[in-house]
């Protein structure tokens, strides 16, 4: 959600129409909601530019207070890397993206950019660090300009522009009739779920994100479009650092560093083929993931909850 986190002010102001919007007060409080972030500290520290290290350092954390959802995490990611992150539903990968973004805070252990914890670097530059790029993207009921300029409230109409060719969605929004001032329509209805992620992606590359974190960002599409879409994000996160939690297995074959994840535990790390060399939980998933897509028994993207 940081892509909108950033709309804070925004959000505020314009209560009554999101909820129209957007489809639930529930989401809108979410939104609204800091939970459980440290406080911005009075000095933030600098990371000094470049992020070169992202770190969990033994990180555990509960929603509640009670119910563990991460326990001792722990990776090290030096950037810039396309880290995947995998496993079953429910067993804490959001959550993880959710505290890279410093939404939440550990309940024990460190998040450190560069050796630094998340705590001392201040919203506003952890902000200007990272975009996620959600599963579901929150459109709001007004013109795909506005949609786009909510990753960056200051960004000027040229910057929006380059952020739409970067995500490929230039063209079709000079197609539609007001252009960039065409209004999205409720919650975005106006849109095809591809147009809407790649309003999502244009969001995000707003703040020119030295991280991407992508939620199962193409989960969601139908199989043309997930294509297409993950052709723009394998352009646009080119460089950069990606955290990417997948369902999709096969995105793994390509990445740097996989990491995987069951009910909290970080329990195996490695590139795809040592993974499946190693014969593990990984090894596993793949198994019953991909080569039973394979053979069409079930829908790859269910198979990893059961
Ligand atoms: P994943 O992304 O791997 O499916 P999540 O990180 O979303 O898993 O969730 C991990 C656990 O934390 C689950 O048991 C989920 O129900 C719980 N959880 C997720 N979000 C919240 C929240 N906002 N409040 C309370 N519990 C949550
Ligand atoms: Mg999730």
């Amino acid at each position: 959600l940081i892509t909108i986190g950033g709309a804070a002010g925004f959000i505020g102001a314009q209560l009554p129409l999101l909820i129209q919007g957007v489809g639930g007060l529930e989401r809108v409080q979410d939104l609204l909601a800091k939970p459980d972030a440290a406080p911005d500290p009075e000095r933030p520290e600098s990371i000094g530019g470049l992020v070169h290290s992202l770190q969990f350092d033994e990180v555990s954390f509960s929603y509640d207070g009670s119910s563990p959802v991460l326990d001792k995490v722990s990776m090290t990611i030096d950037c810039p890397r396309r880290v995947m992150v995998v496993g079953p539903s429910g067993s804490g990968k959001s959550t993880i993206l959710r505290l890279i973004e410093n939404q939440f805070s550990p309940g024990s252990g460190h998040v450190r950019f560069n050796g630094v914890d998340l705590r001392l670097l201040g919203e506003e530059q952890v902000r200007s660090l990272i975009s996620l790029v959600p599963q579901d993207t929150m459109l709001f009921q007004t013109s795909v300009r506005e949609n786009i300029r909510m990753g960056k409230r200051d960004a000027s109409n040229a910057e929006v522009e380059a952020a739409a060719r970067a995500a490929d969605i230039h063209a079709i929004i000079m197609a539609m009739p007001d252009g960039y001032d065409t209004n999205v329509g409720e919650a975005g209805n106006k849109l095809s779920g591809g147009q809407r992620q790649r309003i999502a992606i244009a969001r995000a590359l707003l703040h020119d994100p030295q991280i991407m974190l992508l939620d199962e960002a193409t989960s969601a599409l139908d199989s043309a479009s997930r294509v297409a879409v993950e052709a723009t994000l394998r352009k646009v996160t080119a460089g950069r650092t990606v955290v990417a939690v997948t369902h999709d297995l096969t995105q793994c074959e390509h990445a740097d560093l996989v990491y995987v994840v069951k009910a909290g535990r970080m329990v195996e790390s490695g590139t795809h083929k040592m993974l499946l060399a190693a014969d593990g939980v990984y090894a596993d998933l793949w198994q019953r993931s991909v080569i039973a897509a394979a053979d069409g028994t079930l829908p790859r993207d269910q198979l990893l909850d059961r």
